[in-house]
């Protein structure tokens, strides 16, 4: 039996499904592939910084399958459309007689993975699915009427009870094979990926430095902060000043490390308790489930993946339409100086702080009143980590369209947002060098609280007025829900 793991967002070899069965059952050899769709990754809105972390990590990957006598092959086709077939030709040309996959959740994902597994079926070619991405698969957690959580404390609820029952195993890399079926392919070169529309070239800055691809970085960055950082984790993720989170996001996104290798680990240093004992190691966990929950919805309510509102009440919502404020908002020169350094960051990292993602997503969908969808698209281009269940999740959590959502009333001032998580300006001052010399009171509204002194060529007047625009907001909001036609999820 010769078998063949396609890799997808499961970048590793260690606790991953797909490669252990596949080993498992082989006995003449293993060979893996991983399928580059430039056009169709370009009309998800992947930018340059993940393709290129892609690219680190299958390097990374390459290394450690050859480890296992395992060849990695590569594939590019522009578009979904042509997997099947090109991957049917290399599994026959290979003589391969088992195909195995970790699952993924969006719907074009689950259309293409149905296609392959057509066309295999059609040749005779088995293929077996496996869970890698999450510890339950969609569809597992189910309330007591037996439908899709929607709000996520009762999901997570759900979820602890049933690891009781029925505990995810971690699974360890598997052993080598005897030998080779064929040589591994070269990883495409940068030259190559900028004739697909990603460019690397150093104003795009796509960060290796920040972001070493693979497996191994992910696994001594988890525990790195196993050992030095969790437990300090509910006290000091909300400032962005400081490594007080694992940035682990990108390496989870692209399955360099899984979510059962990083809950089997928080429980072990917390006598196995989800609710009690201490308090950082709880809240990371629950964290991990946020995007497990924002897993699940992709499946239970496939319109996230199609630009649609979470909750159909506001599909008749009017958004703004302000071109400068859009561009002021993703340049970071919106003047509300939280604002800018967050959008500064997120340009020169690929990365945004949790909070700050929080704060410009509200600016965006509340005080300018902008389409979340807007937001949504231009993170997703940008975004190292970029994840359209937890990016959408947070795009509709912020605008008040989603799941479990801050209710529309609710609108963060960034100016107390910004005392209150960033209290010496330390976060502001990385990334607005022009207002490194304010103090830590001014720093925060610059123009208001220098009496005026502040040049403006320096840095802008902020856009909009904040109380008058969540004012409008708010309105708007309450508007639409009086007059509007509310429908039932
Ligand atoms: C508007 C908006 C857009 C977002 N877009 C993305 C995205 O594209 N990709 C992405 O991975 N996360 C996204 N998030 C969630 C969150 O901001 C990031 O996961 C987190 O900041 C990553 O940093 P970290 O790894 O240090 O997180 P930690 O605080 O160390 O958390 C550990 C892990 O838990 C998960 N996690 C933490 N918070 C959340 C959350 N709120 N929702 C879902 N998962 C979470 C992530 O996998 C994260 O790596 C978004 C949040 C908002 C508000």
């Amino acid at each position: 039996m010769r078998t063949m793991v396609w890799f997808r967002s499961d970048l590793r070899v260690g606790d991953n499904d797909a490669v252990w069965h596949a080993r498992q059952r082989s006995d003449d050899g293993v060979v893996g592939v991983f399928t580059i769709c430039p056009d169709q990754w370009r009309e998800h809105d992947w930018g340059p910084m993940k393709a290129d972390f892609i690219r680190r990590c299958l390097l990374e990957l390459r290394a450690s399958l050859v480890e296992l006598n395992v060849p990695l092959k590569i594939v590019v086709t522009p578009r979904f459309e042509g997997v099947p077939g090109a991957l049917l030709a290399l599994a026959t040309e290979l003589g391969i007689d088992e195909l195995h996959m970790g699952r993924e959740y969006e719907v074009n994902e689950r259309k293409r993975d149905q296609w392959v597994a057509d066309a295999f079926g059609d040749a005779d070619i088995a293929v077996h699915r496996h869970t890698n991405k999450v510890l339950y698969e969609p569809g597992q957690i189910r309330t007591k009427e037996d439908k899709w959580y929607s709000v996520f404390t009762p999901f997570k609820k759900r979820l602890y009870a049933r690891w009781d029952e029925e505990t995810p195993e971690v699974l360890p890399a598997p052993p080598p094979c005897d030998a080779m079926v064929c040589e591994a392919d070269p990883i495409p070169e940068p030259g190559e990926w900028k004739t697909w529309g990603f460019d690397f070239a150093p104003e795009h800055a796509t960060r290796p430095d920040l972001w070493p691809g693979g497996e191994a970085h992910a696994t001594e960055r988890f525990e790195h902060f196993l050992e030095a950082g969790i437990r300090g984790y509910k006290d000091r993720r909300d400032s962005p000043a400081i490594n007080g989170t694992s940035s682990l996001s990108p390496y989870l996104t692209m399955g360099c490390i899984g979510p059962r290798q990083i809950v089997h680990a928080c429980l072990d240093q917390n006598r196995h308790d989800f609710w009690k004992g201490n308090a950082g190691i709880t809240h990371y966990v629950s964290e991990i489930i946020w995007r497990e929950f924002y897993q699940h919805l992709l499946v239970g309510f496939p319109r996230v993946c199609k630009n649609r509102n979470f909750n159909t009440e506001y599909d008749g919502f009017e958004w703004n339409n302000n071109d400068e404020h859009f561009a002021a908002w993703c340049e970071g020169r919106t003047g509300v100086s939280i604002v800018d350094a967050a959008m500064r960051q997120l340009n020169t990292t690929g990365w945004m702080h949790n909070r700050c993602r929080m704060i410009v997503a509200m600016f965006l969908t509340k005080n300018l009143l902008l389409d979340w969808r807007l937001g949504e698209r231009y993170f997703m281009q940008k975004l190292v980590d970029g994840d359209l269940g937890s990016n959408n999740g947070g795009w509709q959590w912020s605008s008040s369209t989603g799941t479990d959502a801050a209710p529309y009333f609710r609108v963060y001032n960034p100016i107390s947002q910004s005392e209150r998580h960033d209290p010496e300006g330390d976060y502001i001052r990385t990334y607005v060098p022009e207002l490194a010399e304010l103090d830590a009171k001014q720093i925060h509204d610059p123009h208001a609280r220098t009496g005026g002194l502040f040049a403006s060529d320096l840095y802008p007047e902020p856009i909009v007025d904040l109380k008058g625009t969540r004012e409008r907001a708010i309105e708007a909001f309450k508007r639409y829900r009086e007059l509007g036609e509310v429908r039932v999820i």
